[in-house]
Formats: structure tokens, C-alpha cells, sequence
């Protein structure tokens, strides 16, 4: 690539980097035993990468189990050559029981009495047991081993999977990390009980990307990262101390148009933006619609023109959006303008936009749109 990318045609596109995907699996890679294996979250289209590419790529990287968060998902990816294991993280319907089945999904058991509808469906279903630890949120309590050994004992049911989700580890309070500790030991000592009962356990896991990084002690036959493959924490303050992570993805739109502004005259819907003095305006082909966050403007946004910051102005529209390129030479109609990923010497980072819209990337990542074209540099 050279520039800011003039690879895709389009008016907004992203732009995924299959080297930085690869780095980021490699470091993940690094940190576990070579028993467990990455069952990567491409839920959402991938935090908004596009679920096809991503999880194509990392197919052939060698990647062998995924998960996602409902059955059409799980679909999709089959759809386009997934042969792996498929994890539903959440609610399937009833009625798409049979949805199951057909395409080779496994679902995960949200709670007991669920548990008997997927063993009333009467087909073979893969499962992996939710155990409910302290989230309150999936699964049977840790408590009930009871109901969790019936579950393994359903005839219907074939449990390849027993898990938990912890809900403090990217906390590092001191009373979060005690949390944790007893999420995992509940769970440790839930899949003890089912071993001495049973002869055997499914297999297990607990730990998504923050857990990677904070309790790898804690890694068993499955990690699920979402986040930090896609090289990006969720918040700002926590690169501290923490691995360098790459970016995969960039999201650049085209400048449409550039218009001169005398003081006094505004701009945009509202006439939010209003010209202190002679200003230049470039009009961007990206808006809300396209995942832009509205609240980017009053956040101090900008994006980037032939390497410098160009602020965001006035209100962001559903298709449009509008940057002050007053202090940039030569900007026209054409132009690409980043508004996540690099430009030159400078970067914008989704964590940093997140932090000016009052929310964390993976909100920023999971919302980019399906209008934007998606393709692997
Ligand atoms: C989304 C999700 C993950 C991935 O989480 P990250 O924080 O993005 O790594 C893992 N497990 C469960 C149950 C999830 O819902």
C-alpha cells in the first residue's frame, strides 16, 4: 500500500491487514500452552472486519474453532468455507433448532431449562455447557452441579464444551482480581466434581481477550479473544503494561467536495458549524449510518488528510460528514481521508475515537456498517 490507500474504488471502505491479524495470533499464540487452542469471537462480522475475511484468514492460519453470537452467524460463516467448530455464544429460537443441526453448530446451553428444549428437538445437538460463575448474565450456576451432570447426560446433547465468561478480568482493582479468582475457582472446582462423577469432562475454557492477557494461568483447551486480535484494546489506559498489540483494521472514506467558507456563514444541519473566519470545509463521504459515531463531533474528533489532523465539524449526517481542512494545502474532491488507521507519521486509533464518544472500540468496531466495502491488504 502505498499513501493513504487508494486500493478500493468506493466513497468509505476498510481496509483489513492481514499481517497485523497474523502478529496478533501469533502473540496470543505465544502466551498459551501448546494444548489450547484459539476459538477467536468473529461475532458481529468480526467487531465490524467482516466476519468473511477474518475468519477466512484465520482459517488459514490454522484456526479451528470459532465463535459467534447467533445462528446466523454461524450460517454465514459456512456459508463461505468455515468447516471448523462454530460456537453460538447466545439465544437460538426454538424454531431454528433444526438450523442447528443442518449446518453443524454448536449452541451454547443458557440455562437448565434450556437445556431440555435443545433435548426435546430430538436430533443429535452439539452443545458447550455455559456455567454461570458470578456474571449473572448465561448459564447454570456453578453451584448446581447436579443439573449441570444432567445436562451432560441428555441423550440428544453431545457436550464437546463446558465454559465460563469472567466479567472483571480487564479490571485491575484489587477486589476485581479476587473476583475473578473465585469465578475460576468455582468453575475449577465445578469441572473437578464432573471428572470424579463421570470418569471424564468436557473441554474447557474460560478466558477471553483481557483474560488472555491478566490470568493466562487460566487458559485450558479453548481461549476466545475478540478484541485483542483485532489489535486494539478497549480502552486507552489499558496499553499500559500491556503487549503491543497491531491494528487490523482502517476505515477511510473520500473527500467529496471542498468548499470556502467567509466568516459569519455556517455549515451543516443546524448550521452547527459557524466560520470564524475564511475556512475551508472538505465534505467526506462517510456518516452515522456508516457506523461515524454522531457524538464524534462534540468529542473533539478529526481524521486524517495527507497526514495531518483535520477537526470534525458541524453535525455528522447519516452519508456525509464534514472536517475543517482550513490548515491543509491542497485538499480535493477524491482525496482518501482516514478516520481510523494511519496517515503518514500520524495515527487515530478506534480506542482513541471510542474515548472521544464516551465508549470503548469494540462499540466503535461492531457498529462500521454494512455499505463499507471490506477488502484484505
Ligand atoms: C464477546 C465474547 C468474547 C470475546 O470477548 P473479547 O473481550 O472481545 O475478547 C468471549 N467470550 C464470550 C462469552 C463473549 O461474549
Amino acid at each position: 500500500m502505498t499513501g493513504d490507500g487508494t486500493a478500493h474504488a468506493g466513497r468509505a471502505w476498510i481496509e483489513l491487514d492481514r499481517k497485523a491479524l497474523l502478529e496478533n495470533v501469533r502473540t496470543i499464540r505465544a502466551m498459551l500452552p501448546q494444548s489450547c487452542s484459539l476459538m477467536p469471537a468473529v461475532k458481529a462480522n468480526a467487531y465490524g472486519h467482516g466476519s468473511d475475511l477474518i475468519a477466512g484468514e484465520l482459517q488459514k492460519a490454522g484456526v479451528q474453532a470459532f465463535c459467534v453470537a447467533c445462528a446466523a452467524e454461524g450460517v454465514g460463516l459456512r456459508r463461505c468455507g468455515i468447516l471448523g467448530e462454530i460456537l453460538i455464544l447466545g439465544y437460538t429460537d426454538e424454531k431454528e433448532f433444526g438450523t442447528l443441526a443442518r449446518w453443524r453448530l454448536s449452541q451454547t446451553v443458557l440455562d437448565f431449562s434450556y437445556a431440555k428444549r435443545l433435548n426435546r428437538y430430538g436430533k443429535k445437538l452439539h452443545v458447550h455447557v455455559g456455567v454461570d460463575t458470578g456474571m449473572h448474565r448465561l448459564g447454570i450456576g456453578s453451584g448446581n452441579p447436579e443439573e449441570i451432570l444432567e445436562v451432560l447426560g441428555m441423550e440428544n446433547l453431545q457436550a464437546d464444551g463446558l465454559f465460563t465468561h469472567l466479567c472483571a478480568a480487564d479490571s485491575d482493582s484489587a477486589e476485581d482480581r479476587t473476583f475473578t479468582r473465585k469465578q475460576a475457582e468455582a468453575f475449577y472446582r465445578l469441572a473437578g466434581e464432573i471428572r470424579k462423577r463421570r470418569g471424564s469432562c468436557p473441554k474447557l475454557h474460560l478466558l477471553s481477550s483481557y483474560g488472555i492477557f491478566g490470568y493466562r494461568e487460566y487458559a485450558e483447551d479453548y481461549v476466545r479473544p475478540g478484541i485483542a486480535l483485532y489489535g486494539v484494546w478497549s480502552r486507552g489506559e489499558d496499553q499500559k503494561g500491556r503487549k503491543s498489540l497491531c491494528p487490523v483494521l482502517s476505515l477511510k472514506a473520500r473527500v467529496a467536495c471542498v468548499k470556502s467558507l467567509h466568516a459569519g456563514e455556517t455549515a451543516g444541519y443546524g448550521r452547527a458549524f459557524l466560520a470564524d473566519g475564511e475556512r475551508k470545509i472538505a465534505v467526506l463521504s462517510i456518516g452515522y449510518a456508516d457506523g461515524v459515531p454522531r457524538c464524534l463531533a462534540d468529542g473533539g474528533g478529526s481524521v486524517l488528510l495527507a497526514g495531518k489532523k483535520a477537526p470534525v465539524v458541524g453535525r455528522i449526517c447519516m452519508d456525509q460528514m464534514l472536517v475543517d481542512v482550513s490548515g491543509i494545502d491542497g485538499v480535493k474532491s477524491g482525496d482518501t481521508a482516514v478516520l481510523i488507521g494511519r496517515s503518514q507519521a500520524e495515527e487515530i486509533t478506534a480506542t482513541e475515537m471510542a474515548g472521544q464518544c464516551n465508549t470503548i472500540s469494540n462499540e466503535i468496531l461492531s457498529r462500521l456498517g454494512s455499505r463499507l466495502a471490506r477488502i484484505v491488504v
